[in-house]
């Protein structure tokens, strides 16, 4: 038995499921949405795992205790060692035993920024479950440029791993949006029955490429998710340096940083699905 891991088998042979929160423990989203389902689950088919990710950090309303967690579900010989001495290396190691085996993943982040937009990201072999989950906004192309998350590792494993953003920490649209995920998620792959699926009118973002940070990274203005930029565009400052968009396309989760080699934005391409 893992701590933190609820296991749940139906009754007739099915899909192995995962169903993940608080990979970062301030996103209390997808934790509020999964103990608010769990009394009345009614799970008829496969297998469903309910996961607590980063435990600790949940406990401590932290987004992490000494690494993100969302960032080490990779080899360990691609960590460093400060990675490996970290207690959220612990928890991926025995989370990754039960990742591996599934055959499709869903993981419930949120936002610290009030008003953020609701988003899943996966990849193509999973615009079709996609279709069904209440976001009108799918974005892939994340495997490529950033590793180390659940769906990614899932992915790597040969299952569909599926993120969604939920929208704003504390705002109770967000966790209704959540249970809504999971369960047309479980419905998509037979594991609950008598809930219909909606197709949802989708577009589709494409992410191309993340900033690191040389030195540090001051943000121009406020960016929204999926804010519209133009060719030569200022997204912020580098070490006082001006960093400009090359191409026409958006940008998602621009944030100032303080450090070199931190994560300051993505960019990518809108899409038709
Ligand atoms: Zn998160």
């Amino acid at each position: 038995m893992i701590s933190g891991v609820i296991n749940i088998k139906g009754k007739v042979k099915g899909k192995n499921l995962a169903v993940i929160s608080g990979v970062h423990g301030t996103e209390i989203c997808g934790v509020a949405a999964i103990k608010n389902l769990l009394p009345n689950i009614n799970i008829i088919r496969g297998t469903v795992t309910f996961i607590f990710a980063n435990e600790k950090a949940i406990r401590d309303k932290k987004r992490f205790v000494d690494k993100d967690l969302n960032r080490l579900f990779v080899k360990s010989s691609q960590l460093s060692s400060e990675q490996k001495r970290s207690y959220e290396y612990q928890r991926a190691r025995e989370l990754k035993g039960i990742l591996r085996k599934c055959n499709a993943l869903l993981d419930i982040h949120s936002s610290a920024t009030p008003k953020a937009k609701p988003f899943v990201i996966c990849e193509p072999r999973s615009f079709k479950v996609a279709r069904y989950l209440p976001f009108s906004i799918v974005s892939n192309g994340w495997d490529k440029i950033q590793h180390g998350g659940t769906d990614y590792f899932v992915n790597k494993n040969g299952g569909q791993g599926i993120c969604v953003e939920c929208g704003y920490n504390f705002d109770p649209s967000a966790i209704k949006k959540a249970k809504s995920a999971v369960l047309s998620f479980l419905k998509y792959f037979g594991a609950v029955n008598g809930r219909k699926l909606t197709v949802r009118k989708q577009k589709l973002f494409t992410v191309k490429k993340m900033y690191m940070t040389k030195q540090n990274f001051k943000p121009a203005k406020h960016f929204k998710d999926f804010e519209f930029v133009k060719e030569g565009s200022l997204i912020g400052f580098d070490g006082g340096v001006p960093v400009k968009i090359k191409s026409d396309g958006g940008v998602v989760f621009v944030r100032g940083r303080t450090k070199p080699k931190e994560e300051a934005f993505l960019f990518g391409t809108p899409g038709k699905l």
